[in-house]
This record gives structure tokens, sequence and C-alpha cells, in this order.
């Protein structure tokens, strides 16, 4: 079924009666061509992409819970590309094209909203590395703007310019950049997977790899084996977990971050504001929530939620930034299971067992990167070739001492 304008118009005539699933519910055939692992964000738009742009069929996705229970919808929905360095910043530019025109490839309203991301500084060296920054972007084709303190003041003028520690000076702006609702990703390229014949298959949890002679043919599973000719694993926080029972250990660490919303307010926050001398970062939901995060909580754990300490951290860089934060009463919070790689970037790549590919160390900025991801790892999938904005997201970069350590702290997932 085709959405549209009219559909809707339609069925407001008709007592919305002929409004189908949007996905099936199949039973897992015993045998396909690709196996991917992961029914989030990067496994579901892998698969609709193997479908669509690389004519694959016999695809299944396996994913243990439900669609858009893992971090895809539980992520604070900002999408952007402004990036530093060169292994990273191509390949968040091609995600961010893809998002532009998302919904109507996959028709789907996945509410796409560029309002624009605004990185506040507040000292001159950090006005030098965001000109930097922003140098890089344009040098990659993407938008930014250098705003100074009266720009910013107009744009939003109830920020705390004069604090006495963290006078704001300014902003980097990427106008493009904004956000996106998150499981309407997750229930799109549902759709438009299952309608191009991908199996999706929710409550099957994978529990082992059948592997001989350095060779993967299937996955056993809560729902028994389905061998695969090729399996891709796009497990997000899970994937020290699931890559062991292969054999592997990643360079990746698990963590938990969180994410916060206020009660509805009036419109406030037209974009999405970073604080640059803390981590926090807000924006304002349709519905008028203040969405807003920070720091993840600092320990490896599995556990969708996090402790107080992080709370307050939180609540402290956004009372900095906005003090009148502290009149709105704190809505929700919850927690999601970050894969942190070594140097904060991600890696799309084959493993050392012939037919088992990685997706993962996507960190918190995962969900921006979610349609590029999935293309790449389509392309890997489908060709055996990485794809061409993501040839430096490899395992051997660790070996070989080129990481892409965006944030410049080391192999320290803690801090990136
Ligand atoms: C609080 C928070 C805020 C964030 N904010 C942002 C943001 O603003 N912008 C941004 O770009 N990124 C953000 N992120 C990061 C982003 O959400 C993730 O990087 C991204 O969603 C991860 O990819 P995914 O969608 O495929 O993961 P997931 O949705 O977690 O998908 C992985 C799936 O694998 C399944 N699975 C695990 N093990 C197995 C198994 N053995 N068998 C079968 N299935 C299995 C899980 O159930 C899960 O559904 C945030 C994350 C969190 C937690």
């Amino acid at each position: 079924m085709h959405y549209s304008g009219f559909r809707i118009f339609k069925e407001a005539l008709t007592g919305h009666k002929g409004w189908g699933p949007a996905w099936r519910n199949p039973e897992p055939k015993p045998e396909y061509d690709f196996v991917i692992i992961g029914g989030g964000g990067h496994g579901l738009a892998t698969a609709y992409y193997l479908a669509k742009e690389y004519s694959q069929s016999r695809i299944a996705v396996l994913e243990k819970g439900w669609i858009g229970g893992g971090n895809v919808g539980r992520n604070t929905t900002i999408v952007r590309s402004n990036y530093l360095l060169a292994g990273n910043e191509p390949f968040y530019e091609y995600s961010m094209k893809l998002w532009e025109g998302l919904e109507q490839d996959f028709n789907y309203n996945a509410m796409v909203s560029q309002r624009g991301i605004l990185n506040l500084f507040h000292s001159d060296p950090q006005r030098d590395s965001f000109i930097r920054r922003g140098n890089a972007m344009l040098l990659h084709g993407a938008d930014a703007e250098i705003l100074d303190q009266a720009a910013v003041r107009k744009m939003y003028p109830f920020l705390n310019f004069d604090n006495a520690r963290f006078p704001i000076k300014g902003g980097l702006l990427q106008k493009r950049a904004g956000t996106v609702r998150h499981d309407a990703v997750a229930w799109g390229y549902a759709r438009g997977a299952d309608l191009r014949g991908v199996d999706i298959i929710q409550n099957c949890e994978v529990t082992g790899f059948s592997i001989e002679n350095g060779k993967v043919s299937g996955v056993e599973t809560t729902r028994g084996k389905i061998a695969a000719k090729k399996v891709g694993c796009a497990v997000a926080g899970s994937s020290g977990r699931l890559m062991a029972k292969a054999g592997m250990r990643l360079p990746i660490e698990s963590h938990v971050l969180q994410a916060f919303v206020s009660e509805g307010l009036k419109p406030t926050i037209s974009g999405v504001i970073t604080f640059g001398a803390g981590h926090f970062y807000v924006s304002q939901s349709d519905k008028g929530g203040l969405v807003f995060g920070g720091d993840i909580d600092g320990y490896n754990t599995y556990a969708q939620r996090g402790n107080m300490p992080t709370v307050e951290d939180v609540c402290e860089g956004g009372m900095a930034l906005m003090p009148m934060i502290g009149r709105a009463r704190l809505l929700r919070s919850w927690g999601g299971v970050m894969d942190m790689s070594m140097d904060g970037s991600p890696i799309i790549d084959k493993t050392e067992v012939e037919g088992l590919y990685f997706n993962g160390g996507w960190c918190y900025g995962g969900f921006k990167a979610t349609p590029a991801s999935g293309m790449a790892f389509a392309h890997l999938l489908a060709t055996d070739q990485p794809h061409q904005t993501a040839t430096a997201f490899r395992f051997d970069r660790f070996a070989k001492g080129r990481v892409i350590d965006e944030k410049g702290v080391g192999a320290q997932p803690n801090l990136h």
C-alpha cells in the first residue's frame, strides 16, 4: 500500500478500515542468502538497501526483541554532519544527503526536520578549533557558518551569555542538521524492506553461529537453526556479547547513555543547541518536551538505565547554559547501551570468519549514520568491497595505528 495524502483522504471517508499492518510477521525460513542480526536502524536499513539498491533477495532480519526497542528508539534524534576528520566527514555528509531524500525514498513520514544545530563556543581557542572544523566541513561539501555572540543572541536570547565561567562567545551553525523521529525511521525501513520481500523476524535471538573451517554457514536462534550464505551483525550495544559467540574479542566497550524529556512547553528552542563547556545538548520535540542528554555514565554495563550522578551532571550543564530549564519538570528518562569503540569511530568490515560481516562501534552518534551505514553495509555484503564513503572504517586501523580519533582523547571510550 502506497501512503499518500490521497490515501489518508480516502480512508477518512471510509472509516479507516483499509489500513493494513506496516509489515508482515513471517515464520523464519530454514535458509536465506543474507541474514542480518539486529532489527535496529542499521540492520533494517541494511536489509532495505540490499533489496532496493543491490537487487538481492532471500534476506531476513533477526531481532531478539521488537523493531524499534533498541537504541534506534532511545536516542535524542539528532542528525548532523559536523565532523572534522577526513575518515568521518564524507561518510556523515553522505548520510545527511540520504536523510534529505529518505521520506520520499521509503514512502514514510519520519518527520525529518532540518532545524539546524548550533555548537556554542566559550573561549578564543575553542573558536579557533570550531573555525577549523567548519572549514573541514565546507571542504567536504557540507554547510557550516560561524556566528558571533550577537548573532547567537538574536537566535536564542534566553541563553546565559554572561555566565562568569563559560561566557558564550559564538557558535558553529549547521543549518541542514536537525532532528528525525527516531522510531519512525525503524518503522519506515522495516516497511520498505518488507515490501521488497525481506522477512523481519521479531522475538528471535541469535544464540550462536554455525562456523566450520573458518566459514559461516548460518546462525542458531531461539527459533531454531537458520542457514545463510552471508551473515551481517548490526546489534549496536550487544556487539561484544554477540561476536564473542563467534570467538571474537572486539575493540569495543559497552556503556550506558541516558536521555531526558521535560514536560511539554510552548515553542522555545527552534533548533538543536550544544553547550561547549560541558556535555549537554538540547532540542524541543514537536510535542513541546525539551529533549536533552549529556555524557555517558562512564562505566562498562549492559543495563538500559543510568545513575543519579550523571543525571545531576547533565542537569548542571543545562542550568549553566539556560537557567530557566530549572523551572521545567522532568517527565521521563531512560538509558541505552552504547557500542563505544576505542577511537570513537565506527567499524563496517568483514571479519576473520568468511561470510561473517560486522557493523558497530557507533558510540552515541549512530542514529545520524543510519542511512549511510545501511547503504555501506549493504554494499559490503553484496560486493565484498567497502563502500567508497566507508573505506576507513576497518578493523585493521587499530593494528596499523590509523585510528580515527575525532575527539583526540585516544583509546578512552569513556571520554569519546
Ligand atoms: C540515550 C541515547 C541518545 C542518543 N542520541 C543520539 C543522537 O542524538 N544522535 C545520534 O546520531 N545517535 C544517538 N545515539 C546513538 C544511536 O541511537 C545508536 O548509535 C544507534 O541507534 C545504534 O544502531 P541501531 O539503531 O542499529 O541500534 P539498536 O536499535 O540498538 O539495534 C540493535 C538491535 O540488535 C538487537 N539484538 C541484540 N542482540 C541480538 C541478538 N543476539 N539476536 C538478535 N538481535 C539482537 C537488539 O535487540 C536491538 O534491537 C543515542 C543513543 C542513546 C542510547
